[in-house]
């Protein structure tokens, strides 16, 4: 560091020696020329003429090392020592000549030759302090050089006026050596100064760019694995695409989604399972070097590598599922995870990032569903899926004003009595002569938020058939999703149905599925207890085939519980044992229980036999119109549904 420092400051004094030479190079050879050849025929002339082409070829040698040192020492400031020793020597043997000038041709010089020899002595000494600021010692050598010895052989002389130079030279030697001190002091502060305004200047930039470099990684890699972030990798997925399109080249996206991480997390925990992310994040980068990487969210990555031929991605996803699924030994555990992959192609699928990587999703999904920890492409049967799901999506926002929107009600029978107790409407849509099932159109609708819209309509048509045309005695099962649930002014809508229908608050039970607990857990307590206080009834749909267990149904102050229809299917092995519980708990927490999906006697009678309270199903009824209710509801005496049991 020192070093370079010394180094940077000896280039700086170079580059000033060097940099003023020209003039003082073409001074010199001037006042040589006129000194040596510039008087009339004297003597020693012939001698003085050959010091004059002597000094005449030193300059012009001094003259083109200048032009030398100039040109190399911006290129290469190591060698600034070397040009200030070739410096030095051509000035101290100018300085020499001239010294040699005037002591050895003073004998015989004229009194005008001696007067403009110590002026031109001192107006050289004079400009050297100058000119050679650079260098202290070069240039108090210069001015006493040339002015003391001559300065003190006049003084010895006895003539008045040659004793009266040399005193004046010899004060002006004194006065020329302080100013170049003071000058050449003042230089080399300045030169300091300098690198010391560098070095800040440096130190400046470099926490400038440090700091750039933290914002950058802040705002562009994921803090837990360092790989490119959601919106990072989407900004670099664009850039290549473009890189792509221009030369032709196809490009395949990959989406990575792990298999049995969220066991590891819920299992484990948290930190465990951020570290089984970054072992995860490191064989990727292992496996996929130089492809662009990111992570896409949760136990998600994204891949984008050159597509080649359908074999190679085949071959590469298989390595890299290989290497992700060998076990890693973390904190003591062995941690055993899995991958399905996703993979759709630039330009054949899509030609934007967002979409490219919607699809590699999407085929990623439809993988999963069908075999885990393989590669699944992106298809015709995919793409058809998405056209279809986007023109039901797009007509579903007119299907209740076109009036292709109707409502079915399927009925709740009493088990004991076998009589209706209920109905549960249900929504069916109607377009061009196609039955859409809700299966399909209802996540559709949930996902654009359509739900809000179509929820609130079958409300208000439900509440207002149930109060008109239904026995008071009836109840009316209506389901309601997470999104609405979720939307601020759902109680308030509701209670404006309630109120404009008047619909006894009673009669009506929201069947709420349990993918609520894992959507938004800290809604449903809240969303119980305001649906409570309008004197709504509540129900857990589907019971069974979430996330619910029946430990947290303690705590859920919910009326009715809706067992899955795949437990009654399946009445003969567990399901049977399910049920069991399930009624055990129902008679200690006070709530009602409704089989769904009845389809035989035999079931019928042993969902009876368990103690179940309310059954629905095929075997009963199908989803009606509401003609159809109405005649099914004339031929019987309906039972309430909140009759009490024996
Ligand atoms: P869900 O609420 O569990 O409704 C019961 C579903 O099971 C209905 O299907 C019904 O037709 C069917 N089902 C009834 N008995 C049997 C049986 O014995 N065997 C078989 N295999 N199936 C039976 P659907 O009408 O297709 O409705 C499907 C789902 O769509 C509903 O499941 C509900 O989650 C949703 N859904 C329907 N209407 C609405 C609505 O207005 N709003 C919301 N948010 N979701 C609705
Ligand atoms: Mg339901
Ligand atoms: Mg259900």
């Amino acid at each position: 560091m020192e070093q370079e420092k010394t180094l940077l400051h000896q280039r700086d004094m170079a580059q000033l020696l060097y940099g003023n030479s020209y003039p003082g190079l073409f001074i010199s050879t001037l006042a040589s020329w006129v000194l040596a050849f510039g008087f009339a025929p004297q003597a020693m002339a012939l001698s003085k003429a050959h010091w004059g082409y002597l000094m005449l070829g030193l300059l012009g040698l001094r003259l083109l090392l200048s032009h030398y040192w100039r040109g190399r020492l911006k290129l290469e400031p190591a060698c600034a020592p070397c040009a200030i020793r070739h410096f030095a020597i051509g000035l101290l043997l100018t300085a020499l000549m001239w010294c040699f000038f005037c002591l050895y041709y003073y004998p015989g010089a004229s009194q005008p030759q001696l007067t403009s020899s110590i002026i031109v002595m001192a107006a050289l000494a004079g400009g050297g302090a100058n000119v050679l600021s650079g260098h202290k010692g070069l240039a108090l050598s210069y001015a006493f050089i040339l002015l003391c010895p001559y300065s003190l052989l006049l003084m010895r002389s006895p003539l008045p006026h040659e004793h009266l130079l040399g005193s004046i030279g010899l004060f002006f030697c004194g006065i020329l050596m302080y100013t170049a001190k003071q000058s050449a002091d003042f230089t080399a502060n300045a030169i300091a100064l300098k690198h010391q305004h560098e070095r800040l200047l440096g130190e400046l930039e470099e926490k400038v760019a440090h700091r750039t470099r933290e914002i950058y990684l802040l705002s562009n890699r994921d803090p837990l694995t360092g790989l490119l972030n959601r919106g990072a990798f989407l900004e670099s997925l664009r850039a290549l695409l473009q890189w792509h399109n221009v030369r032709q080249a196809p490009l395949a996206v990959l989406f990575v989604d792990l298999d049995g991480f969220k066991k590891i997390n819920d299992t484990l925990g948290h930190d465990l399972g951020d570290l089984a992310l970054q072992e995860v994040a490191k064989r990727l980068r292992e496996q996929a070097d130089g492809a662009q990487l990111g992570r896409w969210g949760g136990d998600e990555f994204i891949l984008a590598i050159p597509y080649v031929s359908l074999p190679a991605l085949e071959q590469f996803v298989t390595r890299l599922i290989g290497r992700l699924k060998d076990p890693s030994l973390t904190q003591g555990h062995s941690l055993k995870l899995g991958a399905t992959v996703g993979t759709a192609l630039f330009p054949e699928h899509g030609v934007t990032a967002q979409g490219l990587i919607q699809l590699a999703d999407m085929a990623m999904y439809e993988q999963k569903r069908q075999a885990r920890g393989r590669l699944g492409l992106f298809n015709d049967v995919l793409a058809e899926q998405i056209r279809r799901e986007h023109r039901l999506r797009s007509r579903l926002e007119e299907a209740a004003v076109r009036q292709e929107l109707l409502l079915n009600y399927q009925p709740l029978i009493a088990a004991r009595s076998e009589q209706v107790a209920g109905v549960e409407a249900l929504l069916r849509w109607q377009l061009d002569g196609e039955e859409i099932p809700p299966d399909v159109f209802i996540p559709l609708a949930e996902q654009s938020g359509q739900i809000r819209h179509l929820g609130h309509w079958v409300l208000q048509q439900a509440c207002d058939f149930a109060q008109r045309r239904l026995p008071q005695t009836l109840s009316l099962s209506v389901n309601v999703s997470v999104v609405q649930l979720q939307e601020e002014s759902f109680m308030e809508r509701l209670s404006h149905i309630l109120a404009n229908s008047r619909l006894a608050p009673a009669r009506l039970h929201l069947e709420i599925t349990e993918s609520l607990l894992a959507s938004d857990p800290a809604l449903l307590p809240r969303t119980l207890n305001q649906l409570h206080n309008l004197g709504v009834r509540v129900c857990i749909d589907d019971f069974g085939t979430g996330y619910s267990s029946l430990s947290m149904m303690q705590h859920l102050a919910v009326d009715l519980v809706k067992i899955d229809r795949s437990f009654i299917g399946n009445l003969e092995s567990s399901g049977r044992v399910i049920i069991r519980a399930v009624m055990q708990m129902a008679d200690s927490l006070g709530y009602q229980v409704v089989a769904e999906g009845v389809e035989s006697s035999a079931q019928a009678q042993a969902l009876k036999d368990l103690g179940v309270h309310y059954l629905q199903g095929f075997y009963y009824a199908q989803p009606l119109t509401e003609p159809c209710l109405l005649a099914l509801l004339q031929a019987q005496t309906p039972e309430p549904l909140d009759a009490p049991l024996a």
